[in-house]
């Protein structure tokens, strides 16, 4: 069995923020030369999160809304926030997931017409945000 892994690097603009990764992992599958077997699409941090859903930029504006909605920035009923200031944040990674895994078909990932794959940043901006893309198989 073939094991093979790549780092993404990604800078983060703005607080809420959706990433396109799709073209890395993509790539990263392809160099991976595994033709059968899985991708794990990782974030190494606890206040992002790793969906895949359709690129469409109303939608895109939708998710990021309702995420900000749904974990309440600076709410003071978080605790974490008298310590920090991302409670939310840590809350969204924790609720929304810190990753997801893909099928690989024949060497390429296997995903739908509207699933390209984002990094959802919560606590931005960042320098640098790590996603982990390993592919195991065949
Ligand atoms: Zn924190």
């Amino acid at each position: 069995m073939k094991v093979y892994t790549k780092e993404i690097k990604v800078r983060t603009h703005e607080r809420f923020e959706l990433i396109d990764i799709t073209d890395p992992v993509e790539e990263a599958v392809r160099e991976s030369g595994v033709r059968n077997g899985i991708a794990l699409v990782f974030a190494t941090h606890a206040t992002a999160a790793v969906i895949a859903n359709e690129h469409e930029q109303g939608l895109i504006e939708d998710i990021k809304n309702k995420v900000a909605e749904f974990t309440e920035p600076g709410s003071s009923k978080w605790r974490h926030n008298m310590i920090d200031d991302n409670a939310h944040a840590h809350i969204g990674s924790a609720l929304f997931g810190q990753e997801r895994i893909f099928p690989v078909v024949n060497g390429r990932l296997v995903r739908g017409v509207w699933q390209n794959i984002f990094l959802l940043e919560m606590d931005g901006p960042r320098h640098e945000r790590r996603v982990i893309v390993t592919v195991l198989g065949e």
